[in-house]
């Protein structure tokens, strides 16, 4: 099983152990608008933010730690810097939960929650879900059934028709099963290119799936959002997850992209880019997601600028933000951003 990825880190660390504790409602605990993507990407995958705190006027990093499970899930901030020591035996006592995977249905007894509410790490022993993964379902379920239910005991509707974009195939295949659904993608059969979508995919399906694509997108992301509003039926929905921050601004990293190429050089790799009106960048300090293709780190959505997009954008039907927990479906969230958001298209469904 993956460990998480907080402890291989602090594993990594070495110095004095030196633990500072700040409750997240504390007024004195401040979360930045101003959080540079350094901050949220530099642990190379984690997409879960290290996010800034600001105790008597220092800012310091920090990860969101379960302290509390009962009767409410309660989660401190734990400063990472000066770094921690590996966990000793007396910290060996952290709170677990069990759990039913809503992706493979298989049983999960006594993980531990920091791995559960890690949102990249494989915490379920069977299928290897992670926490974004299973909210996807949570979330997708709930649209389709009213509750949120596992894949294994949804019943089966062939008349739904969905399609995800590079899905993980862990919930690909069962999806296939019990949906008309099709997984797609940008470099390979079944091709989606999501800036060049046919006519005839217009207005054909029941819900698609979006999940940590949408950063990716090289250039005009209000057409990748139009177009995925158009191929959705009146009354259709989109899942969609992507890293957002809670507040400030939308910052797109590399705004000017024309005619562009990755250039590599002593070990590094630069971005090359002619804008439309000739002029030269070079950009270094690249930040790649894993996976294939292109996973070019683009942009990164606000709360605010990414429900503005999706309304502007053909999703008049409404917005909604999965903040529940699911827990006995290995949902619980440390943190109130980055999560599944569904858009809905207006109209009833037939
Ligand atoms: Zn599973």
């Amino acid at each position: 099983m993956m460990r998480n990825l907080f402890n291989r880190v602090f594993q990594l660390m070495t110095g004095k152990s030196q633990r500072h504790q700040f409750v997240a409602s504390n007024p004195n605990t401040t979360i930045p608008s101003g959080n540079s993507r350094q901050s949220w990407f530099e642990l190379d995958r984690l997409h879960l933010p290290v996010v800034l705190i600001k105790p008597n006027g220092t800012t310091h990093s920090a990860v969101p730690r379960v302290t509390e499970t009962s009767p409410n899930y309660h989660f401190e901030l734990e400063r990472l810097d000066p770094p921690l020591a590996p966990p000793n035996a007396q910290q060996a006592e952290e709170p677990r939960l069990s759990f039913c995977c809503n992706i493979c249905g298989g049983s999960n007894t006594n993980i531990a929650l920091n791995l559960v509410t890690d949102r990249e790490a494989s915490s379920c022993i069977h299928c290897g879900s992670s926490l974004r993964m299973r909210s996807v379902i949570q979330a997708l379920t709930s649209e389709i059934y009213g509750q949120s239910l596992s894949l294994p005991s949804a019943p089966a509707n062939r008349s739904i028709r969905g399609a995800g974009m590079s899905d993980w195939k862990g919930y690909a295949k069962p999806l296939s099963k019990l949906f008309d659904y099709q997984n797609t993608f940008y470099h390979q059969k079944p091709r989606l290119d999501i800036l060049n979508v046919a006519e005839s995919e217009f207005g054909q399906y029941d819900f698609l799936i979006s999940s940590d694509v949408m950063e990716h997108v090289p250039t005009d992301i209000d057409k990748a959002f139009a177009n995925m509003a158009r191929m959705l039926k009146p009354g259709g929905f989109l899942v969609l997850t992507v890293p957002y921050k809670p507040d400030g601004e939308h910052e797109e990293f590399y705004p000017d992209l024309h005619e562009y190429r990755f250039i590599n050089t002593g070990g590094k790799t630069f971005l090359y880019n002619r804008t439309k009106n000739g002029t030269e960048q070079i950009y270094d300090n690249l930040v790649f997601h894993g996976g294939d293709g292109f996973t070019l780190f683009m942009r990164m959505f606000s709360e605010a600028s990414l429900i503005g997009m999706l309304e502007s954008s053909g999703f008049d039907g409404g917005i909604k933000i999965y903040r529940e927990n699911d827990p006995e479906h290995g949902v619980v969230w440390p943190i109130s951003w980055c999560l599944a958001i569904v858009a809905r298209k207006a109209g009833k469904t037939d």
